[in-house]
């Protein structure tokens, strides 16, 4: 019992630097910070993060984005920092989102959809940057319906961190007596931090969980590692309840905690299974127009 008292924080394991840097059609400059294809099981059930800019864009009538395409499998989850995100998918979702809003799409079964930059954004211009992060499903779940939840700003509850070391907004998952609006299929913690200390500070988190902080800006010192900057991710030890931070330089971070799912991945392009027969079927069922179409 006295084992489960005493504080032991997470070790901060590895630091991971952006791994390709391309665009996702005509809209999104991305640098990936990670995939499940080169980290495999270590970042479940976290499959991939893209952090899309930030890009100034200039003024224009184009629409700028990535067309129709399909996913199965797993969830979408679009962060919007700056700029604006117009979706539309063929189980009915859709809508615009802008900055502190999210996107969390459930894929699951299959469905086609669309990301565009919203058509009022494109037409002023300005700064855009999102981060879009794709959540695995357990195999049971990974032919459930699909789903679209809309979330927007003020749904977000806004915590403070001891220590007046910032703010974390909850987005999923429990975090200091507030609990976040988005369902989950699997336990999980998505928090939008803003740091900014010259003390230490601690940041509880669970014992088990896969933990990963994503730094988007500033200068992160994390206790006993080298430091984290902009579009660097460290990825901490399952055992310890706690990250401990000796200081922090106006920083914006992601931090991701969730249950790893102990099953197979095996993926290819917008699809995330657990066997080759399965992404067959998803290209076969894809095809042959069961994840639906859009709409014009
Ligand atoms: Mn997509």
């Amino acid at each position: 019992m006295l084992m489960n008292t005493v504080n032991q924080p997470k070790q901060m394991v590895h630091i991971q630097r952006s791994i390709s840097n391309h665009w996702v059609g005509d809209g999104f400059p991305v640098r990936t910070l990670f995939s499940y294809s080169d980290l495999g099981q270590k970042l479940s059930p976290f499959l991939l993060l893209d952090y899309a800019g930030p890009r100034d864009f200039p003024p224009t009538q184009a629409r700028l984005g990535v067309g129709e395409h399909p996913h199965r499998g797993f969830e979408t989850v679009t962060i919007v920092y700056s700029g604006e995100v117009e979706h539309r998918d063929s189980s009915g979702g859709g809508g615009k989102i802008g900055p502190g809003d999210v996107q969390w799409m459930t894929a699951a079964s299959g469905l086609v959809h669309e990301e565009f930059h919203g058509s009022e954004f494109a037409r002023r211009g300005g700064k855009f940057e999102v981060m879009q992060l794709w959540v695995n499903l357990p195999a049971k779940d990974k032919m459930a319906p699909p789903a679209y939840q809309a979330i927007i700003n003020n749904q977000i509850p806004v915590v403070t961190l001891g220590n007046s070391a910032g703010t974390a907004r909850v987005i999923a998952g429990e975090f200091a007596g507030a609990k976040g609006p988005a369902r989950t299929f699997t336990p999980m913690q998505v928090l939008d931090l803003t740091l900014s200390s010259n003390e230490p500070f601690s940041i509880p988190v669970p014992e088990n969980h896969t933990t990963a902080l994503i730094v988007m800006s500033g200068t992160l010192l994390v206790r006993e590692a080298n430091p984290l900057r902009s579009a660097e991710m460290g990825v901490f030890s399952l055992e310890g309840q706690s990250i401990e931070i000796d200081g922090a330089d106006e920083v914006r971070a992601l931090l991701l905690c969730g249950e790893p799912i102990p099953e197979p991945i095996v993926g290819h392009g917008p699809f995330v299974m657990n066997t080759q027969q399965e992404i067959y079927q998803a290209m076969v069922d894809f095809q042959a127009g069961k994840m639906g179409r859009l709409t014009r």
